[in-house]
């Protein structure tokens, strides 16, 4: 059985990017394990603060409830982490713990955000993380009582702002035949709404790449970045 672990920064990053491929291999009978870091109550959450009074322990509810409802749409674990947002800080101890989760989930695919997004450090922050966690959960003499892993797959997802972050997707994910479901769990949202359009219409976009390569009528896919080099016994 495939495994997957999706590391997000914040609620429904995740969602947005990665939705439809998460809905494709969940029906292909794959074990995908969604990871938040944080709600992203304090820097996604914009339309949230115009309540009189509101808080980031109200907010991070309103987010977890969001999160947990795309989640049983898709059919996956969500685990959530309260690492906080806008800053997100990542330290040695942070590092460690992702260590723990990967050699517990011991997924075959990773997947997180890109490692440039100049509109948004938290998600920088994230894909560094799961970056150097990867190659600590390999190394030998680091917490040698568990069991070591090698990640051999990690895949960057879209950024909103692709230009900006120099995103350089080597992979597309036909969709089009979850779009529908991807778009119940988008819904699932109220704090993000924008967000359904952006990657409505991004999805459609890559949908063309897709088609071309793949020959047939694609109508929705998701991009994504590489970022480790394949070994194999041949291409
Ligand atoms: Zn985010």
């Amino acid at each position: 059985m495939t495994k997957i672990t999706v590391v997000s920064a914040h609620g429904m990053d995740w969602v947005w990017r990665s939705g439809g491929t998460i809905l494709k291999y969940v029906k292909a009978g794959a074990d995908v394990t969604v990871v938040c870091l944080s709600m992203g109550e304090r820097g996604e959450s914009a339309s949230a603060w115009s309540e009189p009074g509101q808080t980031a322990e109200q907010v991070r509810a309103i987010r977890l409830r969001e999160a947990e409802k795309a989640a049983a749409v898709a059919g996956v674990e969500l685990r959530t982490y309260d690492w906080g947002d806008y800053p997100m800080v990542i330290d040695d101890e942070r590092r460690l713990e992702m260590v723990r989760l990967l050699r517990e989930l011991r997924p075959d695919i990773v997947l997180t955000h890109g490692r440039k997004d100049p509109n948004n450090p938290d998600h920088v922050a994230t894909a560094q993380l799961v970056e150097s966690a990867a190659i600590w959960a390999r190394a030998h003499g680091r917490m040698p009582d568990a069991e070591r892993f090698v990640v051999r797959q990690i895949h960057g997802y879209e950024p909103e702002f692709p230009e900006f972050c120099e995103f350089q997707p080597d992979r597309y994910i036909d969709i089009s035949d979850v779009a529908e479901q991807k778009l119940e769990m988008m819904r699932c949202s109220s704090v993000q709404e924008f967000m359904i359009e952006v990657y409505e219409q991004r999805a459609r976009y890559r949908a063309i790449m897709a088609g071309l390569f793949l020959g047939r009528r694609v109508t929705h896919a998701e991009a994504f970045e590489s970022f480790l080099p394949a070994a194999g016994e041949s291409f």
